[in-house]
């Protein structure tokens, strides 16, 4: 099958959105290294194109209707948004679904320590990384700390030009000998992935004969001061804090001729935003009721109270449904069967350099547009939403009809692996969803790389969808 390059279509005229696009989702991720800051910006932006508080509407009770915008942001690291249709909720939405979450290394909750007067946080890594990648690369840290009287201390630590970085040091190639032989799922233990935050030790104020003891963890108490300084916290306070290191620095330009992106967190970034960016852009009052969401733990299974298989997207549309004034449950199971979905994740696109896992005719190029992903999965389609062929081909039509470049994909070589993406969870409800996204060259990588006409076209898709 013939797929165009997405770049050879394009005017000077939308060259130029293209690229303004692409300038703004650059500045999104600066503000949007992690879901909690994912989803504070997804509520500045619905709140600039006239989105409501639902929560504010569901304290009053204040009734809705077509046309209007509401949002909802759920334990600050899941968002949803809607625009009312004309028509009845109950013959379901048109929805678009993306995570915000991305893989990461997690500060623990007891993390300080000290060994031969180097101060460490210690880590537990969040979704599927290769861990020897996230070794000598200069690591910010992002999240909060929330006090026990219920304060909280926004972290953001790294991303500043004039800020410190942190780092998990590496083997010297001298010395590795040994350790270049080992599979790179052993080259470092989980449990070796420290991160160094302190050198200098505490000085002065110890006695003669009371140095051994004062010296004993000078480094720590060191940095503990700069904590307490910085952010008024305590080493307690470590307990009820929820602290990512991620890949310091700003979202780049990638290639001589600027045609890519290459940044931390485009899985599923690269999605979200546009998602959000196309329920946004709608100006008029829509025939169906639309939606866009962005959930978080999508990396580990989409599993906790602000993962897609926690009820927080059910409840908000039963929610809706009342402040529409449907009374009972039917009207939620109706909206939602008879809901439409583009699960918007990302695909790994070819890569030549690793020809062995892929199969070519089957596989996301970058380039060529946004892609579609039947099913994922892994060892025979296991865990796949495997979409209906009703469902792609209206799909499929609607892409053209909108003249969206478009593709579709796997994951890879039928044997090679697999994984999966929130669509089985909303296909619980009964509804059509398939997986639509944009292709990843370096997934899960701590630096990924797109196409920006593959980010563009997956724009336009989602518009079009939002608009059938
Ligand atoms: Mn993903
Ligand atoms: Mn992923």
């Amino acid at each position: 099958m013939y797929r165009k390059n997405a770049w050879e279509q394009y005017s000077a005229e939308e060259r130029a959105r293209l690229n303004a696009f692409s300038d703004a989702y650059r500045a999104f991720l600066d503000n949007a290294k992690t879901e909690r800051e994912a989803a504070a910006e997804a509520e500045r932006i619905c709140r600039a194109a006239g989105f409501r508080n639902l929560d504010a509407l569901i304290k009053t009770g204040e009734p809705i209707g077509p046309g209007d915008r509401v949002y909802r942001k759920w334990m600050n690291k899941s968002f949803m948004a809607f625009v009312i249709g004309r028509q009845s909720i109950e013959r379901g939405m048109n929805i678009l679904g993306a995570h915000i979450d991305s893989p990461r290394i997690d500060v623990k909750q007891n993390p300080l320590f000290e060994d031969e007067s180097l101060a460490y946080l210690d880590t537990h890594y969040y979704g599927g990384i290769k861990k020897y990648q996230w070794l000598a690369l200069p690591l910010a840290l992002h999240g909060v700390i929330v006090k026990r009287d219920g304060d909280t201390v926004e972290v953001s630590i790294g991303e500043a030009e004039d800020d410190p970085v942190l780092c998990i040091t590496d083997l010297l190639p001298h010395l590795a000998h040994e350790q270049m032989e080992k599979a790179a799922s052993k080259f470092i233990d989980g449990e070796a992935l420290n991160i160094l935050i302190g050198s200098q030790p505490e000085c002065g104020g110890e006695k003669d004969g009371e140095k051994a003891e004062a010296k004993k963890d000078a480094v720590k108490r060191a940095v503990l001061s700069v904590l307490k300084r910085d952010w008024g916290v305590e080493e307690e306070d470590f307990v009820s804090a929820e602290l990512e290191a991620v890949p310091a620095g700003r979202a780049r330009d990638a290639g001589l001729d600027r045609s890519m992106i290459l940044a931390y967190g485009h899985d599923d970034r690269v999605c979200a935003y546009p998602s959000l960016m196309a329920l946004a852009d709608v100006d008029d009052v829509p025939e169906r009721t639309l939606c866009a969401v962005l959930a978080d733990k999508e990396e580990i299974g989409s599993v906790g109270a602000s993962g897609m298989n926690s009820h927080f997207f059910e409840n908000t549309v039963a929610e809706l449904t009342a402040l529409l004034g449907y009374e009972g449950e039917l009207a939620v199971r109706r909206a939602l069967q008879n809901s439409r979905m583009l699960s918007s994740d990302v695909s790994p696109a070819y890569d030549p350099a690793y020809p062995g896992v892929f199969e070519k005719k089957n596989q996301a190029m970058l380039n060529l547009g946004v892609c579609f992903n039947k099913y994922t999965g892994a060892r025979g389609k296991s865990g796949a939403s495997d979409a209906n062929a009703e469902y792609m081909a209206a799909v499929r039509r609607v892409m053209d009809e909108a003249n969206v470049c478009w593709q579709t994909s796997e994951i890879g070589r039928v044997d090679a692996g697999g994984g999966g993406t929130i669509a089985w969870l909303c296909a619980k409800y009964a509804m059509n969803v398939i997986d639509c996204g944009v292709p990843v060259l370096s997934m899960h990588a701590p630096w990924e790389l797109v196409s920006k006409a593959d980010l563009w076209e997956a724009y336009k898709g989602y518009c079009a969808f939002l608009g059938i």
